[in-house]
């Protein structure tokens, strides 16, 4: 019995390893890791701060801390800054809809979603549609959910989204979780989520 759960664990990891290097995500761990990827390490922090400052605007008018940008391909620009709107329209979500409507969508292959919390199964299917080929997230849904429990402003799903993109058909390329931001991420959750 023993046995047979290794297997399937390892059997498991192999998927799990090869869904990743399939879909071109990378898991945080250097800088070496951004290899080809649209932003550098230096970016891709202070980009997630500014996501931040979005989420942390959102909390002032009693909106849940969610915020997100949208990078253009030179890796600095930012083309778009939007906090949480609704249970509905949450940021990356308002962010791909209108993005798709203001850009081509070669050229949003080229960009980068920068969310402070890893975009919900929602958010992740309107990056997909919308064609917008590169995401970085700080914190994981998991971390999240334990914070907003099941609270009707959030009651937050646990699908990676990761695992969204692997079962559509472009190599979206993801970058997260950024635990050297986690607390910084997770300080205006900790306020809100009471
Ligand atoms: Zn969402």
């Amino acid at each position: 019995m023993k046995k047979i759960a290794m297997t399937v664990s390892f059997a498991f990891l192999l998927l799990t390893l090869g869904a990743c290097v399939g879909n071109g995500s990378w898991n945080w761990k250097t800088s070496s890791d951004l290899e080809g990827f649209p932003l550098n390490h230096q970016q891709v922090i202070k980009h997630l701060r500014t996501a931040n400052e979005a989420a942390k605007e959102a909390m002032k008018s009693d909106h849940p801390p969610f915020g997100a940008v949208l990078v253009a391909p030179d890796g600095e620009t930012v083309l778009m800054k939007q906090g949480n709107v609704s249970l509905m329209d949450h940021a990356e979500t308002v962010i791909a809809r209108q993005a798709f409507v203001k850009y081509d969508p070669d050229y949003l292959w080229k960009c980068t979603l920068v969310t402070n919390v890893e975009p919900c199964a929602m958010c992740a299917g309107n990056i997909y549609w919308a064609n917008i080929g590169n995401v970085v997230y700080g914190v994981e849904e998991i971390t999240a959910k334990k914070l907003t429990g099941a609270d009707k402003r959030n009651p937050t799903m646990n699908l990676p989204c990761r695992t969204v993109f692997t079962a559509g058909q472009k190599p979206i390329r993801v970058v997260g979780p950024v635990p050297e931001l986690e607390d910084e991420l997770l300080a205006p959750h900790r306020a809100y989520w009471k």
